[in-house]
Formats: C-alpha cells, structure tokens, sequence
C-alpha cells in the first residue's frame, strides 16, 4: 500500500472527526508518536517519541549534554510513579517484531540504540532503556502491540487540551476510501508532565543538579532534549512529510497551520 500524504484541507477533515477532550486521569499517559495506534476513547493523547521509555531516553540525553548526573533506575522508578504504577508505564513494539526480532518494534528505540550519538546517549544507556523495557515488562508494563506498516501522512504537533487519534478514512474524489495515519507529537502535554516530572525527578534524586540549578532548569534543558530527539526521529521516519500545529483553543475550536516539510 502506498502511503497517503495529506494536505491541509485533509488534515483539517482529520482534525475535525479524530480530537477528544484530555480527562484529568489521564493526561499524563502517553503512547508513542506512531500513527499506528488504533483510535480508541481511552487511547492516552500525550504523543512522545517512543512514549514513557522514550522519555527516560531524553532525561538521560539531557544530563549528558548538560553535564549532569542522571540515575536511570531512580528515573525509571520515578516516572513509574509519575504516570501511577508500573501498569500505566507503556511503551510499543509491533507485529512484525513479534515475529522477527530484527524486522520491527518502536522505530525510535531502535534508532536510539543505532544511532546513539545523534541522541546523545550512549550505548551502555541505550542498551540499559532496552533492558528495563523488558523488566518492566515482565512486571506488568503497559507494552502495546501495533500492527500493519507506517502509512503516517502527515506530522502535527498539537497544542491545547485536546488529543488526536491518529487514523482516518478519508473520502477520495473519486469516491473511494483512503486510510490514512498521522504521526503526532503532544507538545502542550509534554510541557506540562515536563514540568511536574521535573520537580519530582530532583525530590527522588534522580538527577543531581548543580546548586543554582533548579526544576524549571531541567524543565528547560529537558524540553530542549525532547525537540533533539523528535527531530532526530522524524527525519529517519517522517522524511519530506508535512509539519502541521494544530492550536486548540479551551472551547475546542482550533485552527491548523502548515509549518514546514520534515
Ligand atoms: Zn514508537
């Protein structure tokens, strides 16, 4: 199957069936930027790379590029509480790494492990996140199996309080029907957990922070990690797609621009 590119309009049509209102519960949920997700009305809206062990990549990336200590095991646990157990905790592989090791699983884990320097972690970190995937998993982690190949379209990064299913069928002119995927990243829900999982990643020492450093430092540096990672991401994976933000507003009016080519 060919992948379907959309273009603006396309994305508005996406935009005005696929977005759901964020509960409280879970807004700190995440799952991956994947497309592949099934829509469903409890799927978590906080798209990341690589979802909670995607993060644990980027608060490793941000102590070595600014020179601070990060303990991953401390870090794993404290976003295990961050998101309320170890069952909350998810991450993705997919059907064809169910069946070959080597063919599939989360896109961007796996760069990370092949391309550890452009993320700046190194190969010890990156094989340590892979190691407690399967840890956490066996403990119960929330691994999410997606199927079929990337069909995404399309990149939105999303602002307000609203979230987006990744997948749609289009109306074609010629009457048929095309499905279509997204990749989506969460930017206003990303910043947010940012925030509060920054204050509580120093209460847990987690990290170890210089004296005139504080949580709104590692909230910065951390949100500067996150652009590094997803930027890393989309240009292997999203390549001469679109970039589209979409901007909620609180009553759930939005608007969407076109912003840039990966
Ligand atoms: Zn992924």
């Amino acid at each position: 199957m060919k992948k379907f590119i959309l273009n603006l309009a396309e994305v508005q049509e996406l935009v005005a069936h696929n977005s759901y209102t964020v509960s409280e519960k879970q807004k700190f949920l995440s799952r991956c930027i994947d497309g592949r997700y099934e829509n469903s009305s409890d799927l978590p809206a906080l798209g990341i790379p690589g979802g909670d062990l995607g993060d644990l990549a980027i608060i490793a990336a941000a102590g070595n590029e600014f020179g601070f200590e990060v303990n991953l095991q401390k870090t794993s646990d404290t976003l295990i509480e961050f998101v309320g157990g170890v069952g909350n905790f998810s991450f993705h592989t997919d059907s064809h790494a169910v069946k070959n090791l080597a063919a599939g699983g989360c896109g961007h884990i796996k760069l990370i492990t092949t391309e550890n320097e452009a993320y700046k972690v190194t190969k010890e970190q990156a094989e340590s996140i892979k190691k407690t995937a399967q840890e956490l998993k066996e403990k119960g982690a929330n691994e999410v199996v997606l199927h079929g190949d990337h069909m995404e379209g399309a990149v939105l990064v999303v602002r307000g309080d609203y979230g987006i299913k990744p997948q749609y069928e289009l109306q074609t002119d010629e009457g048929g029907i095309k499905k279509v995927q997204v990749f989506i990243f969460h930017r206003t829900l990303v910043d947010s957990r940012h925030k509060e999982l920054s204050q509580k990643l120093i209460e847990n020492k987690a990290v170890k922070l210089f004296e005139n450093q504080d949580a709104e430092y590692l909230y910065e540096v951390l949100s500067e990690e996150t652009d590094n990672h997803l930027f890393e991401t989309a240009r292997h994976l999203a390549k001469n797609l679109r970039i589209f933000e979409v901007n909620f507003k609180n009553n759930g009016e939005y608007e969407v621009k076109e912003v840039g080519i990966v």
